[in-house]
């Protein structure tokens, strides 16, 4: 069987979805691996260095994906790449299915097996292989080490022969993956922080982390299926918005990361509560490319409100290409070694994991979920 790693295109994309290590244990597997040339080179992998793992280093891109047996990407593939691709063929890579229709039509329509690594079930059982918690503990990380060098103050507290310095106080908004690697992230670095999160149940998580949590009690359940946050009512975002509008007020830098999956983010930060922070603090909006949870926020801009600084970041984790690869690519490999038996893929529908995370086989939708949306916008034309 063989494995394909291609070289990423999209713009500002530095991830690549195998890093040498995890090519080396593919291949002690048994499995040959070829790797597009300069397939590594935004994540610091030279070619040598693949062909060192023992693979064969590939420079015809329309090989890469017509003769794959199994495809590995990192990034939302485009249309004319999935086009070169072989009936049959098995595709790993992230594959955003509820907003890309038309793509995973298409990987139906060519018979192409998708694996979409957003739809990895968030269980102990596929914790490994779980790229959203990865990628998103890397954008945590980074949001905070951007706001740390916007903002025109220390984080920690010192205590100097010129005078002593208040820590900076760091306000969380949204405690999931990438919030508890914020609030880490801003307790390292040595600012006060607090955070709030609908749901209750992450209250000690926060708390274990040396944050305080900020409470807001909501007559409603904010917990979904799978541990996601819900959307709630109005009534309750008036009441969680005035707790977080004095939070706002008193914060140097706020990280927002609330999202409820397959809708747009919440807005939870307006632009009054921006006009009233400090001048010179900072708000970083990881939840800018779904709609962002500030009124201000433009995804891929930094802007300025009221003497605020507003940051609205694009693919994080690609800005930490090293790290972020080589994490992405030990949940592809845990993926691969999970549906690989004998030298072949071998798919038991039957199975959580390869009924949550199998988009396209055998020339249908098979997602449940994703089959569903996909007929609802035929329907309505
Ligand atoms: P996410 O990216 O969907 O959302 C980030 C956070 O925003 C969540 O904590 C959510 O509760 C919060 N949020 C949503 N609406 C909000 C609002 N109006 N106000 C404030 N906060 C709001 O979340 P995620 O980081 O992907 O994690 C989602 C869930 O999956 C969590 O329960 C997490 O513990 C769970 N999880 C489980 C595993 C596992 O068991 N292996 C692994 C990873 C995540």
């Amino acid at each position: 069987m063989r494995i394909a790693v291609a070289k990423e295109v999209e713009v500002g994309e530095h991830r690549v979805a195998a890093v040498p290590d995890v090519v080396a244990r593919l291949v002690k597997q048994g499995l040959e691996v070829w790797v597009e040339a300069g397939a590594g080179e935004g994540s610091f992998w030279s070619d040598r260095a693949y062909e060192d793992a023992g693979a064969k280093i590939v420079s015809d891109t329309a090989a890469i994906w017509g003769e794959a047996d199994v495809l590995l990407k990192v990034g939302v593939p485009y249309e004319h790449e999935i086009e070169q691709m072989r009936s049959g063929s098995t595709l790993i890579s992230f594959l955003n299915p509820f907003s890309q229709h038309n793509l995973v039509q298409r990987l139906a329509s060519r018979r192409v097996t998708a694996f979409a690594m957003e739809l990895i079930p968030r269980t102990t059982r596929a914790q490994s292989m779980d790229a959203l918690s990865s990628q998103a503990s890397v954008a945590g990380y980074k949001a905070v080490l951007i706001a740390a060098a916007a903002l025109p103050k220390y984080f920690p507290m010192l205590t100097t022969a010129a005078g002593t310095i208040p820590p900076a106080k760091v306000f969380v908004i949204g405690a999931g993956v990438a919030g508890l690697q914020a609030i880490a992230t801003a307790r390292r670095l040595g600012a006060v922080v607090e955070a709030f999160d609908i749901r209750p149940a992450v209250k000690e998580e926060v708390q274990s982390l040396g944050a305080k949590f900020v409470e807001v009690n909501l007559d409603e359940d904010t917990v979904a299926s799978g541990g996601y946050a819900k959307e709630v009512s109005d009534a309750s975002k008036e009441r969680s918005q005035q707790v977080i509008a004095e939070h706002v007020k008193g914060a140097d830098a706020v990280i927002t990361t609330a999202q409820v999956p397959g809708r747009k983010a919440p807005l939870l930060v307006t632009e009054e509560m921006v006009a009233q922070m400090k001048p010179g603090s900072v708000i970083v909006d990881l939840a800018g490319e779904s709609g962002g949870n500030c009124a201000c926020t433009e995804a891929g801009k930094d802007v300025q409100r009221h003497g605020v600084t507003i940051i609205g970041p694009i693919n994080l984790p690609s800005s930490m290409p090293v790290h972020a690869s080589q994490m992405y690519a030990k949940n592809v490999l845990t993926l691969v070694q999970y549906l690989v038996k004998d030298g072949a893929l071998q798919l038991n529908f039957e199975d959580d994991i390869v009924k949550s995370t199998c988009v396209t086989h055998a020339g249908e939708i098979c997602n449940q979920r994703v089959r569903e949306l996909s007929l609802s916008l035929v329907g309505n034309g």
